[in-house]
């Protein structure tokens, strides 16, 4: 942006769909984002470089243990790439969660695939890391070897800490099953969201 000659944008409103901002010197747009919402960050800075210029720099956000799995493969493609994950769902994109529990997509269309060639071990939980074997191990009592160790844990949510806070009907949205817990609440609706 500060080749552009800008120092600050600043974006008022809500779009409509999804959108994304192309800065290019003096012009600036709004460019439509309905094919890339819901892609990996590799695939969204492919399909934005196709679009615009195959040396923009693109920022966008996903999982950050998929992005670095992608990136990891291109730099050595013979490179072995172990994901572990204590969710037992497939990878997803967690900012589709509320359009999920509005019914807007269906949970079959909003799953990420994993880049070819990485290992992903979903229901496994990281409890220690013994440095000296270099070895993670897992809640099932599995020990994964590695010779590089990258960990991209994320974050959880914190309720706030008012009356009534902690409530069996009071959720937070993080992961696939808190919109099945939301939508088992609600009347007339199953848990699974598809
Ligand atoms: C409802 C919602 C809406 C959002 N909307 C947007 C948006 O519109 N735009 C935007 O840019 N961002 C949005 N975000 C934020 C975006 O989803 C996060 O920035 C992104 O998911 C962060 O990716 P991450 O890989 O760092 O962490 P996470 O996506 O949290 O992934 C971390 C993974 O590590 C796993 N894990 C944690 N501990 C262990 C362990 N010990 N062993 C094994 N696995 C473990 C977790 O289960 C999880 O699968 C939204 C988030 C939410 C929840």
């Amino acid at each position: 942006m500060k080749y552009a000659g800008y120092d600050l944008i600043i974006i008022e409103g809500k779009a409509k769909k999804p959108v994304y901002l192309w800065v290019n010197d003096a012009a600036v747009e709004i460019l439509n984002a309905g094919e890339i919402w819901g892609k990996s960050v590799p695939e969204t800075t492919e399909a934005i470089r196709a679009a615009t210029d195959e040396e923009a720099s693109v920022a966008c956000i996903g999982p950050a243990a998929l992005c670095a799995a992608a990136t990891l493969r291109r730099a050595d493609p013979k490179a072995r790439v172990t994901i572990l994950c204590r969710e037992s769902d497939r990878p997803y994109a967690r900012m589709a969660l509320p359009y999920l529990l509005a019914g807007r997509i269906e949970e079959k269309n909003f799953f990420l695939t994993p880049p070819a060639g990485v290992e992903l071990h979903l229901g496994e939980e990281a409890v220690r890391i013994a440095t000296d074997r270099r070895e993670v191990e897992t809640a099932g009592g599995k020990a994964f070897p590695y010779d590089r160790l990258l960990i991209a844990s994320g974050a959880s949510p914190e309720k706030p800490k008012i009356q009534g806070g902690n409530l069996p009907f009071v959720f937070t949205i993080r992961d696939l099953p808190d919109i099945v817990r939301i939508r088992t609440r609600l009347p007339g609706r199953t848990g699974r969201a598809g």
